[in-house]
């Protein structure tokens, strides 16, 4: 596939004008990190009239995990703990794993759960689990891999999230004001259009799954505002999303896993938005091996990152952006992460 038919300008141009024919004043949120960081590596907002604006959501997983992941981590020196790199800069509620790693303890970057199953070979390893559906079939299929290979030595803390879930419960917040979602690229391809057909017919609004180049992006935003009298999803990123999702990965899913309640940084816990590790493979389920306690811990004091994540503030209304938080320094995590909304801002949209 030749990326350059996503970006022409020409296309780009006239779908831009097209947009600006809408003179109706709405909020599109953008759920997924990295259609945040497209849209502004893109410069896609400076293409928008003011009365569309569009705001960012709670996709980021980094900035949606429990401050309670890093502080029960934090406790555990004597086990290696295998993660992602950008959990290792996220505030806990006295600090991070870099600095306890900085102390001694046994905390390594790693790409894949894959990995932290081979360190497992040698020594005892919990991998935090975080992420949302595009990121679990890796992770169950870690566990299955360890099951067969009866290692002993492996767990998974597991902080996986589901997406629709979450958006039911941003939609029904009356303090938020949404009149379509940009619906996120990835988590589509694994849990198929389908999944968000309750949005239409419970909030009467639309959403629209989106690639991430340019055209993609401003396609979206157009077909939101051509639908907006009849609201219903549409899939813009065919190429890679079916209606059904992937039912190979969403089977070996519900084999590992059981839909659970799940506690998002910033937004409290979510009914069945979280997955819990089924009590057949409890013995790799890490909160249960080492008695790991999930409390809902209120965030750095001053830090929006829960208003930011709901979309109620964008960044640049937090008074600590790019004053006191830094990506160099952040006070929360939506200012960590790669694709964390606070980021984006201070990189694309100061
Ligand atoms: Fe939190 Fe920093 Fe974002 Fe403010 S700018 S909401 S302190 S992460």
């Amino acid at each position: 596939m030749d990326l350059k038919n996503f970006r022409q300008p020409d296309l780009i141009k006239k779908i831009v004008r097209d947009i600006a024919d809408y003179d109706t004043d709405v909020n599109f949120m953008e759920v997924c990190g990295t259609h945040t960081m497209a849209i502004g590596h893109w410069g896609i907002r400076r293409l928008l009239p003011d009365n569309i604006r569009l705001i960012s959501g709670p996709g980021c997983p980094v900035c949606v995990t429990p401050i309670s992941v890093i502080d029960e981590l934090i406790k555990l020196p004597e086990v290696t703990i295998a993660t992602f790199g950008d959990l290792l800069r996220v505030p806990g509620t006295s600090e991070t794993l870099e600095h306890a790693r900085g102390r001694g303890a046994k905390i390594v970057t790693v790409y894949s759960p894959l990995d932290a199953l081979e360190i497992a070979e040698k020594e005892e390893v919990i991998f935090v689990g975080i992420g949302f559906e595009t990121t679990i079939p890796g992770v169950a299929y870690t566990i299955l891999e360890a099951s067969r290979k009866k290692i002993t030595t492996f767990s998974v803390l597991p902080a996986l999230k589901l997406v629709p879930p979450a958006l039911d419960a941003l939609l029904s917040d009356p303090e938020t004001e949404i009149h379509g979602l940009i619906l996120p690229g990835h988590v589509s391809v694994i849990t198929g259009t389908d999944a968000y057909e309750f949005i239409p017919q419970k909030y009467q609004i639309g959403g629209v799954v989106a690639g991430f180049e340019p055209l993609d992006i401003l396609l979206g935003i157009k077909k939101l505002l051509e639908n907006r009298e009849q609201p219903q999803i549409i899939n813009e990123y065919s190429r890679v999303v079916t209606a059904t999702g992937n039912q190979k990965a969403q089977s070996i899913i519900s084999e590992l896993f059981a839909v659970a309640d799940g506690l998002w940084r910033g937004l409290g816990w979510i009914p069945a938005s979280a997955l819990s590790i089924r009590e057949e493979y409890s013995r790799f389920d890490a909160q249960k091996k080492y008695g790991l306690q999930m409390e809902d811990i209120a965030d750095n004091p001053g830090c929006s990152c829960g208003d930011v994540l709901k979309g109620k503030i964008i960044p640049l209304e937090c008074p600590l952006f790019a004053q006191t938080c830094l990506p160099e320094n952040p006070v929360g995590p939506c200012m960590v992460s790669s694709e964390g909304s606070c980021a984006a801002y201070y990189k694309y949209e100061r």
